[in-house]
Parts: structure tokens; sequence; C-alpha cells
């Protein structure tokens, strides 16, 4: 029922996020929509937690409820330096077209 905010095609394209650490000068990747994806699933249990009824799903709730702490690790990870564990990094979107 929202409206998709987002101007491109997910079909067509894909947003990644590209980090580089301050420190070290690692560069690593990260998928938008992975990221959107996991965060939407600690989202839903927060949800949960509240005990309000959030208009949705409660099974799939209660079952990533399990497996939210796991989640908020990913992405945890996902948004520190895998070589050095920091979080000051620099971050831009790139875009590229599906093949
Ligand atoms: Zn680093």
């Amino acid at each position: 029922m929202s409206p998709k905010s987002a101007k491109l095609d997910s079909k067509k394209y894909v947003q990644e996020y590209k980090r580089k650490c301050r420190e070290c000068k690692k560069v690593w990747h990260s998928l938008v929509s992975r990221e959107k994806e996991i965060g939407g699933n600690v989202k839903l249990n927060a949800c949960v937690q509240a005990s309000t009824a959030c208009g949705g799903n409660l099974g799939a709730a209660t079952q990533s409820k399990r497996n939210v702490e796991s989640q908020q690790e990913l992405l945890d990870k996902l948004r520190k330096c895998p070589s050095c564990g920091s979080r000051n990094y620099a971050e831009e979107i790139i875009i590229y077209e599906k093949k």
C-alpha cells in the first residue's frame, strides 16, 4: 500500500554501498537491498515486542524474533570494517544495471 519512494526499478538496477575504511583503507561492498531486508526483520521484531498489532503477519514476526539477534549482528557486521572492525568509514551508493 505504501508508495515506493525509490525511483529505480529494482528489477533492472542494483544498488550497493561502497564503503571505505578511514583507518586501514579497506574497501568493501554491501547490497542496499540486503541491508534493507535485514533492517526490516529487525523492525518487525521490535513491533512484536511492543505487543501492538502492526497490521501484519504475526506468524512471520514470531519466527523472525528468534533470529533477530543474529540479524542485528549481521547488520552490524556489514556496517563495520571487515579488516579492522572500525566504524569510521566513508560510504557511497553505487548503482549499476543488472545483466
Ligand atoms: Zn579498517
